[in-house]
Order: C-alpha cells, then structure tokens, then sequence
C-alpha cells in the first residue's frame, strides 16, 4: 500500500527562543484509520472537545510561566482520564483480557526521563513515569515492580476495572474472534502524547497507552521507550509518537527526528517528514508530534489520520483528526 504522507506544519512564531511570554504546546490523542466521515458528527465533536480540554490543561501552566514537565504531564493526564483514548481509562485490552499500561516523560532542561511499562493499577501511568525519572535512579520500571513502586510513591491506585470501558471490550471481543492478525491495526489509534516549550525555553514530552489489543507476552511498544516514542532535549525538540510500535522502537523515531535536527540541520517539519517516511519503509504506520525550540510544530502522519491539536501564546487552540485538515 502506497502510504500517504502528510505535514502540516504551524506558522513559526517569528519570536527569538527566549522572547517574554513564548510558549507552545502541541497534544495528539493516536494515528490510525480514521477516515472522513468514518465518525458521527457527534464523535466528531466529543473527539475534538476532549483534545480542547487537555490543551487548557496544558495552556493553564504554560501561560503562568509554569514548567513544559508540568505542562505535558498535565495534558496527558487529562487524555488517560478520558476514556475514548487508548490511555488510562479506556486503554485497550491484552490477549488475555487484561489492561496492561505504558507510559513515559522527558525533562528537555537535563534529559532526565522516566517510563513504565505493563502496569495495571496507576490511575494515571504518566505521572508514575515521572515519579520514576524524580524519586528513583532508574528510568524504566515494568509489571508489578512498577506497581509497588506506584504504591510506594503514594499515586493514585484504581481497581483494574477502572480502565475497562465497554466499547474497548467489544473491540476486544471482536478482536478474539476474529484471531486473524496477533495484534489488530484497526484499534491501534487512541495512544496520547503532549510536547511543550516553556517561557524559560525548556522543551518536554510525554506520550501514554494501552498498547495495542491483543497484545501478549508482556509485549512493551514504543511509547514507554526514550528514543522511540518519546523524547525532549533543550534547543533540539520535543517528540511523540504513535503507531505500530514494533516499527517505532526499530527506526528510534523520536531519536530519529531529534538526529536530524541536530545532526543534519534538518527542519523539524522535514525531520518529522523524513522519520514518519522511515518507519513507512519499515512496513510500519503511524503518525507523531514535534516542537523545535522556538515552538514550531509539526504533525507528521501516514495514517488517514492522527487526534491531534495545538496552541500557543500568539496561536488560539486549534484541533485536528484527518490527514487532510490543516
Ligand atoms: N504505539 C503504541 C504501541 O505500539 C500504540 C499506538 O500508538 O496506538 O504500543
């Protein structure tokens, strides 16, 4: 299949790095098959509400002079608490009927970063991830140490049952019935992400999922892995990703992007552009987010579409689903 490639690009902010007051935040809510007009105006509208409450979120720090760490991690946890995303709450089902969570952060300001993987009891896995990156030495925790860890850290536990949502199950259901692939591209789309540049010029990121239906074995996508589904660094960019993991962790998207800015002097536009191309060569698809510090932000996408949004000090929030919408 020939895959269609799509950036969209916001306008620079024109403003020098440290200029008073500059900041941006971009969000995507997953890639994946989401055609025109494959929602009901009514998904339509909560899809895009929903996007537009975690960009207040985010904005609410942002605008005070508060961190891009904050700012991200504010954004996502409000996505994994929304359960029409594949994060938190409405996070997709493993093989064996369970929901198995990841997630991770990364400081831009010391590219300190903290992930988790498979954990079942967090209410919202990306603050966990950053309890990882700022209460451990470690930077990747997995199953149930993650779990006591969570409960050592004093976050907020749930009952498993917590993230089941109903439509999740029948996806689920259908997904067992069928067995036709191991893990099911069609439900691939709902993982979360945030990248932020704050007014000191910080950048952050920080991405959130259920993985994807029908996962087994402790299966662990890219979203939880620094260098693949998440990464920040001061004066490069900040990137998400979303997609078919496998293909993510061996093209080191994130990593990716971030080398050919840095390395190759590449756009961020071009360098989300170039990397989305990579992974499509790979036989891989999906989508990403990223920030280059002035706070230019690119969608990048091969999928008929990616949740996504932005906003900005001089930008009003702006929300997006399919390929083709600016
Ligand atoms: N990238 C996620 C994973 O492979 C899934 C997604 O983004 O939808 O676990």
């Amino acid at each position: 299949m020939k895959a269609m490639i799509a950036i969209l690009c916001m306008a620079p902010l024109g403003a020098p790095l440290q200029a008073a007051g500059n900041w941006q935040l971009a969000i995507h809510g997953g890639a994946g098959v989401v055609d025109p007009g494959s929602l009901t105006p009514a998904m339509d509208a909560a899809y895009r509400a929903s996007l537009n409450r975690a960009l207040e979120a985010g904005a609410a720090v942002l605008s005070k002079g508060g961190a891009s760490l904050d700012a991200v991690e504010a954004a996502v946890r409000t996505l994994e608490d929304d359960p029409l995303f594949n994060a938190g709450k409405g996070s997709v089902f493993t093989a064996e009927g369970r929901n198995e969570l990841d997630a991770s952060i990364m400081d831009g300001s010391n590219r300190k970063a903290g992930a988790v993987a498979g954990v079942t009891r967090t209410r919202n896995p990306v603050s966990l991830a950053r309890a990882v990156m700022e209460k451990s030495t470690h930077v990747m925790l997995t199953g149930l140490g993650a779990d006591a860890f969570s409960v050592q850290q004093g976050l907020e536990q749930v009952e498993p049952e917590y993230f089941r949502t109903e439509e999740r199950w029948q996806q689920y259901l259908q997904w067992r019935d069928k067995r036709t692939s191991l893990l099911d591209r069609t439900h691939a789309y709902g993982t979360v992400g945030a990248v932020a540049l704050d007014q000191a010029g910080h950048l952050a990121a920080a991405t959130s999922t259920g993985g994807l239906t029908g996962k087994r074995w402790g299966r662990v996508g890219d979203s939880p892995i620094i260098g693949a589904g998440t990464y920040a660094e001061d004066g490069v960019c900040a990137v998400s990703a979303t997609g078919t993991g496998e293909f993510f962790i061996r093209a080191s998207a994130a990593r990716q992007v971030r080398d050919r800015i840095a390395w190759h002097r590449e756009s961020v536009k071009s360098a989300a552009d170039n990397t989305i191309k990579d992974i499509g060569g790979l036989g891989g698809d999906g989508g990403l987010i990223a920030m280059d510090a002035r706070g230019r932000v690119a969608f990048a996408m091969n999928s008929p579409g990616m949740y996504r949004g932005s906003v900005g000090a001089t930008q009003p929030a702006h929300t997006a689903i399919y390929a083709s919408e600016k």
